[in-house]
């Protein structure tokens, strides 16, 4: 007899691990958004002082990361939320918010964690298609509002479609979602979005208790190794909630040590986010060498269907091209598993990477 396992698991998806964990040395990991730069060397200095004391627990209260995050965005430490990453956090609002018979409001496709969120609590989720230009459609988002929704989420720049909404735009969305529904914003590419000043989407919680900015150190700050994402709020309230749900030391010394560093290294981060911008524009050219359009980009990757003749399968294609460039040294995340079949979602790399991407893609399409 197999284990008897709970109706949430059996409703959870299962999302494919990218393959290249095994891999060579000199794989290209365009896979998951990942910095390619490894993290500031203070900020290793600083995971590398707490070591010797790790037979201690970690501080549950994150204290110094809290009060370096409200020093910075002038947010106070009550309302700053952290988690072992941002998915944590996300995870755990889904569990405070959401119970059978309630409901969430995402756009599809979006980030891939958000179908957990109801699938792991029984809620119901309402998954909004983006428009033509892979936005989110906010208009639609807002007609999905029912007396059942608890939590609506927008990803803004969005995964994996990598484009954004004016913060114009998001504030007024904001002014129309009702106050008792959570809206989570889902800041994780924020700081490569040049529409708007990343931190102005903060001026938003002083009028808006239930807008939750949620933010991580896995991607610009190079830090996914070692999990840790926080939250800004306009209310104690859901970071009071996210903590009841979860096991009291969340967040490990090393992530909170490494965090409360990066936070120090502004001038680091807006290199990186350079380095990144030129990323965009030799990839976005390259590809229209390739007679392929990608999405308008405010992110650290591209998102682009495949130019595939009429009469052809485009999940088939899609499905080809990432093993033969997976057999090259080249991972890149296909489409068919986040909602869009025959699409790629191919993150920046190294200059070298993105050329050597670029390279395979052009002669596996000639
Ligand atoms: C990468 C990503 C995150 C960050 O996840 P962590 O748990 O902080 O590593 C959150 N939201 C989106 C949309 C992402 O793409």
């Amino acid at each position: 007899m197999a284990i008897e396992f709970s109706a949430a698991v059996r409703r959870i998806p299962v999302y494919p691990a990218a393959a290249a964990y095994a891999l060579p040395e000199d794989v290209a990991l365009l896979a998951s958004n990942e910095s390619p730069e490894p993290p500031i060397p203070a900020v290793v200095a600083a995971v590398q002082a707490v070591l010797t004391g790790v037979n201690r627990y970690p501080d549950p209260t994150n204290s110094k990361l809290r009060g370096a995050l409200s020093d910075r965005y002038d947010v106070p430490a009550s309302r700053i939320a952290i988690g072992n990453g941002s998915c944590d956090i996300l995870l755990a609002a889904g569990e405070a918010l959401l119970e059978p018979g309630a409901e969430v409001v995402y756009a599809w496709p979006s980030f891939s964690v958000y179908p957990h969120i109801s699938a792991a609590t029984g809620a119901t989720a309402i998954q909004v298609p983006l428009n033509d230009r892979h936005e989110h459609d906010l208009e639609a988002m807002l007609a999905e509002i029912t007396v059942a929704t608890r939590l609506v989420v927008v990803c803004n720049p969005n995964n994996p479609t990598s484009t954004a909404l004016p913060l114009a735009d998001v504030a007024a969305f904001v002014e129309r979602v009702p106050p008792h529904v959570c809206l989570l914003l889902d800041e994780a590419y924020c700081e490569y979005n040049m529409l708007d000043d990343p931190d102005a989407s903060i001026a938003l919680l002083a009028r808006h208790p239930n807008l939750v900015l949620l933010r991580t150190f896995s991607k610009v700050y190079g830090l996914c190794g070692l999990r840790v994402g926080y939250a800004l709020c306009g209310s104690d309230a859901f970071v009071t909630a996210v903590n009841q749900v979860r096991q009291p030391f969340f967040c490990n010394a090393a992530a909170q040590a490494a965090a409360t560093e990066a936070l120090k290294h502004s001038d680091a981060v807006a290199q990186r986010v350079e380095r990144a911008i030129i990323a965009r524009v030799e990839l976005e050219d390259g590809l229209a060498e390739l007679g392929i359009r990608a999405a308008e980009s405010q992110a650290n990757f591209a998102w682009f269907d495949l130019p595939v003749d009429e009469d052809a399968d485009p999940a088939e294609a899609e499905r080809d091209i990432v093993r033969t460039l997976g057999e090259r040294g080249v991972q890149v995340r296909a489409g068919t598993a986040l909602g869009r079949p025959g699409a790629l979602r191919v993150t920046y790399g190294t200059p070298e990477q993105n050329a050597r991407f670029l390279r395979e893609l052009g002669d596996l399409l000639a």
